[in-house]
C-alpha cells in the first residue's frame, strides 16, 4: 500500500491503558512522569483512567471500560488520527475476556504507524525522546489512494 507522510504534532495525544494486574505499574510510571504527561493530552480505558487521574491529579479523557469496548474506542481513535501514542501496559500472565479487542487494538496502532510501549522500559524509552516535544514525521496508510484503488475493482 502506498503510504503519505503526516506528522505527529508536538503537544500530543496519548492513550494509557493497563490490565488489572498491570494497573498499579501504570499508576507508578504515570506518578514517575508526571511532568511530561501533564504537557500533552491524555486519554484512558475507564477503570485506568480513574485510578490514573486519581493517583496523578491529571485529567484524562475517560472512554468505557476495556472489556464494555473502551480497546475499540481508542481504536477507532488511532484510526481517525486522534491519538499520537499508546501506552498499552498488558498482562502476559492472564487471559483476558476481550482478547480480541486487545489484538484489534494493537493492530490499528501498527496500521497507523504509531508508537507503542507496551512495558515499562519502552515507556520510558519512548517518553525520553526529543521527538515526545517536537512534531515526529510518520509514514501513515494512504487512504486517498487506497480508496481509488479500490472504487475501480
Ligand atoms: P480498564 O480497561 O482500564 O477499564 O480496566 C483496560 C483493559 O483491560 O483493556
Amino acid at each position: 500500500m502506498k503510504t503519505i507522510q503526516q506528522a505527529l504534532p508536538a503537544k500530543k495525544t496519548i492513550a494509557l491503558v493497563a490490565h488489572d494486574g498491570k494497573k498499579h505499574a501504570l499508576e507508578l510510571w504515570c506518578s514517575k512522569h508526571l511532568n511530561i504527561l501533564s504537557q500533552h493530552t491524555l486519554y484512558g480505558t475507564g477503570t485506568t483512567g480513574h485510578l490514573i487521574e486519581k493517583r496523578t491529579g491529571l485529567p484524562v479523557h475517560k472512554l468505557l471500560s476495556g472489556p464494555l469496548g473502551g480497546d475499540q474506542q481508542l481504536g477507532a481513535l488511532i484510526a481517525e488520527h486522534e491519538i499520537h501514542l499508546l501506552i498499552f501496559f498488558w498482562d502476559p500472565l492472564a487471559s483476558q475476556p476481550h482478547d480480541p479487542d486487545v489484538k484489534a487494538l494493537l493492530r490499528l496502532a501498527a496500521v497507523w504507524n504509531i508508537p507503542v510501549a507496551c512495558n515499562e522500559s519502552s515507556a520510558d524509552m519512548l517518553l525520553s525522546s526529543p521527538l515526545m516535544n517536537s512534531q515526529m514525521p510518520r509514514e501513515m496508510p494512504d487512504y486517498q489512494g487506497y480508496l481509488a484503488q479500490r472504487l475501480t475493482i
